[in-house]
């Protein structure tokens, strides 16, 4: 396992600061179309779908390098690129099971955010026990004629397209009767409609389908093999995704500590509170624990092994971990923790920049969906239970078999 970054790593990653100097948006990005101009200049340096194969617009990026331009980006606070999901999920999909049809019409797009994707797979009774999904497409000559609806849909009010999951055969078992679709948003019979979060934003949208008409030619692998295509865990960006969540935590702790220091409890600095301190240490620790292993896994990742049930770990140990931060800071800040906007800025999150998203309220809030996304904590549990630990699937099943001796 290797600690440290090599030479080779460090002048890359003084490449990447260089670059982040020269071209990091001054001012916050507020339309779509400054966020898209930040996300064609991260393209055209090459820092978007690094790690896809060079035949489809990527550059075969070391799982090292995606690492190092996220933790870099971290860093600096930089605007993430638009298209997470068409990038993350559906660009290595169609790579993987697209015909070359749908390879030469959708993956150059993906890549520029000219047209943007979301993920139609959540349903109001499908979301661990995805397979339950109930959105029917039925075959109607060289269509398909999809009904149903779908929640929890990040990014569907602008999306152009859909990564859809639904049911072709509703005599098959259920992980067997489910096909993928890429679905137009824009076609007659999609209704989407943003829902109102905790944090005042409406990032989710529940998208209804009636009699949405969808060509067979956009149907993604065989048919009834949707499950297997929806399990492909393609590791392209994945190895970056942890160490730039270590480095989000620095960035976040560091400012505490600033904060800590101005703050007054009983009279002095409330760094000075023996309690504040053992609490801020006990975070330092686990976050330094998380950056090891982070660099465990991408150790892993560089001599082109899978990421394994160590990804399980990681996201259950990443997002625990950033609750009980944000938890944290919301103590140590009191009411003014509380505020989107308007607080003093010595106190605020990013200064002058403060703000949705920029916020301590925000990040509190936005660490409660970490433990949720990708596979809510309990199924990570479930999965390293199982597949790390190796115990019995069926407890009930085993507890009879114990019972009955
Ligand atoms: C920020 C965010 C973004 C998302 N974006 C998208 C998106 O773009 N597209 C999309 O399709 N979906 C999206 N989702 C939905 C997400 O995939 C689901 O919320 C998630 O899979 C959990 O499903 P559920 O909400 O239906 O909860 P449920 O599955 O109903 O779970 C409820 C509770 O029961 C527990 N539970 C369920 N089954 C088990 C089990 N077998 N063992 C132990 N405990 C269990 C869960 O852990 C949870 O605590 C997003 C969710 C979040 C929070």
């Amino acid at each position: 396992m290797d600690l440290q970054l090599t030479p080779e790593d460090v002048a890359y990653r003084e490449r990447v600061r260089a670059w982040l100097a020269a071209n990091l948006p001054r001012q916050k990005l507020e339309t779509l179309e400054e966020r898209r101009a930040w996300h064609r200049k991260m393209y055209e340096a090459g820092y978007i779908g690094m790690g896809w194969p060079k035949a489809y617009g990527g550059q075969e990026a070391r799982p090292m390098e995606q690492a190092i331009v996220g933790a870099e980006m971290a860093r600096v606070n930089a605007p993430a690129p638009m298209n997470g999901l068409g990038i993350g999920i559906v660009g290595p999909t169609i790579i993987h099971h697209g015909t070359e049809e749908q390879k030469r019409q959708f993956i150059q797009k993906i890549l520029t955010a000219e047209e943007l994707w979301c993920q139609l797979y959540s349903e109001p009774n499908a979301g661990s026990d995805l397979a339950s999904l109930r959105t029917r497409a039925e075959r109607e000559g060289d269509e398909f004629v999809v009904n149903g609806q779908k929640v929890w849909t990040s990014g569907g009010y602008n999306a152009d397209w859909g990564l859809l999951l639904a049911r072709t055969d509703p005599a098959a078992p259920k992980h067997q009767g489910i096909s993928c679709f890429l679905l137009d948003m824009r076609a007659p019979g999609v209704e989407v409609r943003p829902l109102k979060q905790i944090s005042g934003s409406s990032e989710f949208c529940e998208v209804f389908f009636d009699n949405v008409r969808v060509p067979a030619d956009n149907i993604v692998g065989e048919m009834n093999r949707g499950w297997q295509i929806a399990q492909t865990t393609l590791s392209y960006e994945r190895g970056g995704n942890l160490l730039s969540r270590v480095t989000r935590l620095q960035v976040l702790f560091a400012r505490l500590l600033d904060v800590a220091r101005t703050l007054k409890r009983n009279g002095r600095p409330a760094i000075e509170d023996p309690i504040v301190r053992q609490r801020l240490g006990q975070i330092y620790s686990e976050t330094e624990v998380l950056r090891y292993g982070a660099l465990r896994l991408l150790s892993k990742l560089e001599k082109g092994q899978r990421p394994g049930p160590e990804a399980s770990i990681a996201k259950l140990y990443y997002s625990e971990l950033d609750k009980r931060a944000q938890e944290l800071m919301q103590e140590i800040l009191g009411p003014f923790g509380q505020l989107f906007e308007g607080a003093p800025p010595e106190l605020s999150l990013a200064g002058d920049e403060d703000g949705e998203g920029g916020s301590w309220v925000y990040s509190f809030i936005w660490s409660r969906a970490g433990t949720i996304y990708a596979g809510s904590n309990e199924i990570q549990k479930n999965i390293i239970g199982e597949r790390v630990l190796g115990l019995p699937k069926e407890v009930r099943a085993d507890r009879q078999a114990l019972q009955a001796r």
